[in-house]
């Protein structure tokens, strides 16, 4: 498509820019009376104590009403950028477009809002290419604490923009691939108009933590640890996931998944070829027959929510984990601002009941280095 005298390329940020989740971005190209979109993200971000009443916030798409939209692409599976397709599809309506593992988890909550026949899902391969009237939008592997992260670089007649999605460069993911370092480098060399960071730290000095520095630091943690072992971390980091298993595996324990959303994502993961190497998780009711020294269970609620599993076993009413005195309750994930109240009451909870806590905030020689790098 060539451009003409009146063409713009325009960037329209609706939710996720200066603030933490609801993403929706919307990029347009055309004359003013006859623009093209595109909308990158369609994510929540959830209430906190300044929203009493409220769990779930979702971006308002009005001023994209009775606009052109193309397609909407998304960047990967995490809640704050495809969480709101169940409630906004129905106002926008337009194309979906996602990498595997990605679309599994969208083709969830389509199903559950009855929108699955009528929402036109593709899937997009990995460094795939989609092409949208004037706009050329390439896929970029990147890394990030879910699998498939995706920058999108949007090429158009007057240029292109990067929109990176939450990112890191890791080297050692320990599942799926590393960023797509040559595909970066190319895109760069043949110019970029402007580059869209939406990630979380992204104005952060230094170097992130490598999910493969965590793998060697849960099974120095774990492998000495006896009576019941549980884990919480986030069920969407599928790579801790898959660390989680190996160390278990490493001590001689097989894996208990306990929250709805381990079982929805792993089963995302196998879906697209991930986790396959580990040994099968256990049932509910193999797990009530093991012995305590064999099991590790693998929780939701690391942040503290209340229906989630570790809350549910902090009150004691979980109706498989059953942790007390001598057992253990790793928290392998970074404490999200706004937080710490709920963490902090739930490990109380935990440690009332007699459970060992580990933490970013512990301090024993012996557990320091491990949890910090678990932590990271
Ligand atoms: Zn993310």
């Amino acid at each position: 498509m060539k451009k003409s005298n009146q063409d713009e390329l325009v960037f329209l940020p609706l939710g996720g820019s200066g603030e933490i989740g609801m993403n929706l971005n919307a990029y347009g190209f055309g004359p003013a009376h006859d623009r093209k979109w595109i909308i990158v993200d369609v994510g929540v971000t959830f209430g906190d104590l300044s929203t009493p009443g409220v769990d779930i916030i979702v971006p308002d798409p009005e001023a994209l009403k009775g606009e052109k939209i193309l397609g909407i692409l998304l960047t990967h599976a995490h809640e704050d950028h495809i969480g709101a397709l169940g409630w906004l599809w129905p106002r926008i309506q337009a194309p979906l477009y996602a990498t595997p593992f990605t679309a599994y988890l969208i083709r969830d909550k389509l199903r559950e809002q009855n929108l699955l026949q009528e929402a036109k899902l593709h899937e997009v391969p990995l460094g795939g290419t989609v092409n949208l009237g004037p706009f050329e939008c390439e896929f970029v592997t990147m890394t990030h604490s879910i699998a498939e992260p995706n920058g999108i670089a949007i090429k158009t007649p007057l240029g292109t923009v990067m929109h990176t999605g939450d990112w890191k460069i890791d080297d050692t993911p320990v599942v799926g691939s590393r960023t797509d370092a040559k595909a970066l480098t190319r895109l760069g060399d043949e110019g970029v108009l402007a580059m869209v960071g939406d990630s979380t730290n992204v104005f952060v000095d230094g170097v992130a933590g490598s999910e493969g520095d965590v793998a060697g630091a849960l099974v120095d943690l774990i492998k000495p640890l006896r009576g019941r072992v549980a884990v919480g971390c986030f069920a969407s980091n599928v790579a801790r996931v898959h660390s989680v298993a190996l160390a278990a595996k490493a001590a001689g324990r097989r894996v208990v998944l306990a929250g709805r959303s381990m079982h929805r994502i792993t089963a995302a993961a196998k879906h697209v070829g991930l986790l396959g190497d580990l040994p099968p998780f256990l049932t509910d009711e193999e797990a009530r027959v093991w012995a305590p020294d064999e099991v590790l269970y693998l929780c939701t609620g690391s942040q503290g929510e209340a229906r989630a599993a570790l809350s549910r076993v902090a009150d004691g009413t979980h109706p498989v984990v059953k942790l007390g005195s001598g057992d253990h309750c790793i928290f392998s994930s970074r404490v999200i601002p706004g937080n710490e109240l709920a963490i902090g009451d739930l490990q109380d909870r935990l440690a009332d009941r007699g459970v060992r806590l580990y933490t970013e905030k512990d301090h024993p020689a012996s557990t320091c280095p491990a949890t910090r790098a678990v932590m990271s």
